[in-house]
């Protein structure tokens, strides 16, 4: 990348950071608490470094083997898989630092839970809740959060630090942050009715590039940045040319 892309980068992320700083004053809060995942997607490796050497040292991959390709060639990232893991990709994500967005089944928890003990590790989850019933959607119900928290609780080598939500995506004429706040309320409501007697339970996982301030105004603690911070997306997954 050369330094004029990078240089873009770091002035997109000085934009993004205003934005939560503007959005944490309306919401009385402190700046501190929120958290900017860069999600790197489609882009590459240097896009990503570009944004870690402007402060931003959590980046986000939806795809394993896109994250897998890529995290080796950035130095200094603390990396987060925002998208589904499949149960055949269990194995390749536990007990590599990263911080997993989208658990949502209890055979994931059981197989997640499996591999670090194996490993010797404590694997770090967020429950992807699908707080707006949206069939495209991935995650759990609301009605299964408690059972699914019980379930992690009572198994060895995972975590749950949190939940996380994508609100279905509101039409081209819809305010985001308009649509998609009742969504993020909801999902707070559950990490409130469930903090009591889960105590790990703190992040809030919600909030991208339309709908940042929603997600601020209703408590996120990780907002997850892709466009904002990199441009539109690329055609495809980003993949090394050999
Ligand atoms: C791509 C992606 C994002 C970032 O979306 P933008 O609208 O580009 O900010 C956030 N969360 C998940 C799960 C994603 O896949």
């Amino acid at each position: 990348m050369t330094a004029l892309l990078a240089d873009e980068v770091a002035d997109r992320l000085r934009r993004v950071r205003e934005r939560v700083a503007a959005a944490c004053a309306s919401a009385d809060r402190d700046p501190g608490e929120v958290t900017v995942v860069a999600v790197t997607k489609t882009h590459p490796p240097e896009a990503a470094q570009a944004a870690v050497d402007a402060g931003c040292m959590d980046l986000g991959e939806n795809r394993v083997q896109e994250w897998q390709a890529k995290a080796p060639l950035v130095d200094g990232a603390r990396w987060h898989l925002v998208g589904p893991v499949q149960t055949n990709k269990v194995r390749h994500v536990v007990g590599h630092g990263l911080l997993l967005h989208a658990c949502d089944r209890s055979d994931l928890v059981a197989d997640i839970g499996r591999r670090a003990v194996r490993a010797g590790v404590v694997q770090d989850v967020l429950v992807q809740v699908n707080v707006g019933a949206d069939p495209a959607k991935h995650g759990c119900d609301p009605d299964e959060v408690a059972a699914l928290l019980d379930l992690a609780a009572g198994t060895d080598g995972i975590r749950v630090l949190g939940l996380m939500t994508v609100p279905p995506l509101p039409g081209p004429d819809v305010d985001a942050n308009r649509a998609t706040r009742p969504h993020f309320a909801r999902l707070r409501a559950l990490r409130d009715a469930h903090a009591p007697t889960h105590p790990d339970l703190h992040h809030l996982s919600m909030g991208m590039t339309a709908d940042l301030e929603a997600a601020v105004a209703e408590g996120a603690t990780l907002v997850r940045l892709g466009t904002a911070i990199f441009g539109p997306r690329q055609s495809g997954p980003w993949r090394p040319t050999t």
